[in-house]
């Protein structure tokens, strides 16, 4: 009764603990089909020409805005994009309706921006952006898994 001898050869793993993002081909950030569920306020959904279905709600997408001063801010609080303000460094403790735009646009074809309700018009979410932060729970589960390493 010794499992002795059994291995675990992980190489996805070891592949996911380098630095390197992981390259995507060019099919799997260019979409087949783009929809920004305006009225319902929802969020947004791509379906990928490499069959691949992303979507993401309108509060994530606030809240991973990939302008400058958005980047900034969450560098200095330690936020990954998409990770809201933690209710302790919200500086007003009034109710803050959730995020939405009024409108989105393209940005020649490799972007979409969003009008937000706020008045925040400066993010440009580049197709690539997106796809690196697709929110299933197949590219959610590969991301924790690399965040909650010990090591
Ligand atoms: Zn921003
Ligand atoms: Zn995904």
């Amino acid at each position: 009764m010794s499992h002795e001898g059994i291995r675990f050869v992980d190489k996805e793993r070891a592949a996911r603990e380098t630095e390197e993002p992981r390259p995507l081909s060019r099919i799997a950030v260019t979409p087949e089909k783009v929809r920004v569920l305006l009225s319902e306020g929802k969020g947004l959904e791509i379906d990928w020409q490499d069959g691949h279905r992303s979507a993401w709600t309108f509060a994530w997408l606030r809240n991973a805005c990939p302008c400058a001063t958005c980047n900034e801010e969450r560098g200095k609080e330690g936020r990954k994009p998409g990770q809201p303000r933690t209710k302790a460094a919200a500086v007003l403790p009034m109710y803050t309706p959730p995020p939405k735009p009024a409108s989105a646009h393209a940005v020649g074809r490799y972007a979409i921006q969003f009008n937000w309700l706020d008045g925040h018009t400066a993010g440009i979410y580049s197709w690539e952006y997106l796809r690196r932060f697709c929110q299933c729970p197949e590219c959610t589960f590969n991301d924790e898994e690399t965040a909650g390493a010990p090591n």
